[in-house]
């Protein structure tokens, strides 16, 4: 689960972690609260599950998602300006996300900008920290000055090892204890809210020699939230894909992309093959749905429901391997929810095919059914193509 920038902070608070606190706002009303807050300089922020915005452009203005308001009239302007709007990062797709809130901080002179981070590291099954002395926006381009380290929060971090990232960094002698301090409560955090990321980008040292974190960005482990009640209540509803919550509640996966051709199979390795192809062969999926290995009757006709709620869906592409799913019951599924408005392609092969062919073509003869999987493809892409 992600969290917004503000609401980790509040997280950095709790831990005795450095950050600037600040004000959110929600609504234009608010703009003389902020007024009264911040009468003279502000760093304002829009508050979306996606990063990037400091280099993200607002839609329709020329203004960015964080920017240095440098009086009153300029914090009100851009607040007029951008609340409601749609921010585009490289991290948002070319749809955006909009701003519901903007988080006003105090502005910090800085001399430095570190990136600092805690995630789990897939190879060694840990948490991993990793460090950088060139942080800020730029990060991508620098990513060849990354050090890390692999930790055992179990049993708590070595002093030496955050020495170690601290001379990896070539942080003065005299910033080492607050450097110590912030990484243990940084990993004590990580460890027990259990999560699967924390990212200070830029942790930055300021003029008058501190440490402190200016970004936030927290993400918590889903299926350790029923250990913290008080963390699940900071899901912001509005920021998840309401299809997705619904794939979810039927078991399935289901992420959106940009494409146009839905994509509805049986099991996530055969479902990032099906878009890889669908890739080669010149269309683009508009999803990635992954219906488990059960598969029943249930699921597919929710899972084609959900692509068809999709506004950019202008065809369907069914690929099944039956095994532990027999393709007979899947053809049932298809047959209670299949569209007549847009091509639809099925691919049905492996355990009782035949048969769940058979009941498609008496069913619903406008399904075009495929055996081979390039054939399949090519037919779903021309057709979608053809419209
Ligand atoms: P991101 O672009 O979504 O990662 O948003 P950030 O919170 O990292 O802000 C982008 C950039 O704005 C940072 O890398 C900093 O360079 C700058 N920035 C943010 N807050 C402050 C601040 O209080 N003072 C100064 N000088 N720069 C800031
Ligand atoms: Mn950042």
């Amino acid at each position: 689960m992600n969290i917004h920038e503000f609401q980790a902070k509040e997280l950095f608070v709790e831990y005795n972690i450095p950050t600037t606190e600040g004000l959110v706002i929600r609504s234009l009303s608010e703009i003389p609260i902020a007024l009264e807050r911040f009468p003279e300089k502000a760093v304002i922020k829009a508050q979306i599950h996606a990063g990037g915005r400091g280099k993200g452009t607002i839609v329709g203005t020329n203004l960015p998602g964080v920017y240095l308001a440098r009086s009153a009239e300029d914090t009100a302007r851009y607040i007029q300006q951008t609340l409601g709007g749609i921010l585009v990062t490289n991290q948002t797709g070319s749809q955006g996300k909009r701003i519901r809130a903007l988080y006003l901080c105090d502005v910090v002179e800085v001399e430095h900008e570190y990136y600092l981070s805690v995630q789990i590291d897939r190879n060694t099954a840990k948490p991993m920290i990793t460090v950088s002395r060139s942080g800020g926006v730029e990060i991508e381009v620098n990513a060849g000055n990354l050090n890390s380290i692999s930790v055992d929060l179990e049993s708590n971090i070595h002093t030496f090892q955050i020495r170690a990232l601290a001379r990896a960094l070539e942080l003065e002698r005299r910033m080492v204890p607050s450097f110590i301090e912030l990484v243990s409560n940084l990993c004590r955090l990580f460890h027990e809210k259990d999560a699967t990321l924390i990212e200070i980008n830029p942790l930055s040292l300021t003029s008058e020699g501190a440490l402190i974190a200016l970004d936030a960005k927290v993400i918590l482990d889903d299926n350790a939230l029923y250990r913290h009640p008080e963390l699940e209540a900071l899901r912001d509803m509005a920021e998840d894909d309401p299809l997705e919550e619904c794939a979810s509640r039927f078991g399935m996966n289901y992420v959106a992309a940009e494409g146009d051709i839905a994509c509805v199979v049986n099991g996530a390795g055969l479902a990032m093959a099906t878009m890889d192809m669908i890739t080669f062969y010149g269309g683009k999926a508009a999803n990635f749905l992954d219906l488990g290995s059960r598969a029943d009757p249930i699921q597919v006709r929710e899972a084609l429901r959900i692509v068809q709620e999709n506004p950019n869906t202008r065809g369907i592409f069914v690929n099944i391997f039956g095994g532990i799913a027999q393709c007979d019951v899947i053809a049932e599924g298809i047959l209670e929810q299949c569209p007549q408005t847009m091509p639809v392609v099925v691919r049905l092969q492996g355990a009782s095919a035949e048969r769940g062919q058979q009941l498609l073509r008496e069913g619903t003869p406008s399904v075009i059914l495929e055996n081979d999987l390039d054939q399949a493809v090519k037919t779903i892409v021309s057709k979608v193509k053809e419209r």
